[in-house]
């Protein structure tokens, strides 16, 4: 459902979006789609009321409009801890094949990606 290719990497420029998107909503949670072109996380699904409402993020999920090149989920912790919570584990299995938390202080070493299962997977950041 979420698309079978390969994703080997993700752009820098739409890292650098994530996390200008997470500081914009620190110190709440922020959250997108992410969205893949040729084997590279290239662009982000923005949630409608993600960055201004004061809801966790995670909640707003379900607003997420269907969208089958959708590998996953990014999503930002307001702290330094960038391991999925069990909520997080239980969101990754339903919305995708690979997901991304970012935290404070959202530079290019505060962020990991993992698989659908939570297992830390390595993401080639391509320029
Ligand atoms: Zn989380």
């Amino acid at each position: 459902m979420f698309g079978k290719k390969k994703v080997k990497g993700i752009t820098k420029r739409t890292l650098g979006m994530i996390m200008e998107c997470a500081k914009d909503a620190h110190p709440r949670e922020f959250a997108a789609g992410m969205r893949e072109i040729d084997g590279l996380i290239s662009e982000l699904i923005l949630i409608p009321g993600t960055i201004s409402g004061n809801r966790s993020a995670l909640l707003r999920l379900h607003n997420l409009p269907i969208d089958y090149s959708m590998v996953g989920v990014v999503h930002s912790h307001p702290s330094h801890n960038i391991s999925p919570s069990s909520q997080d584990l239980n969101m990754f299995g339903k919305y995708g094949r690979i997901h991304i938390i970012v935290g404070w202080p959202y530079d290019e070493n505060s962020w990991k990606a993992y698989d659908w299962g939570g297992k830390e997977i390595s993401l080639e950041v391509v320029p």
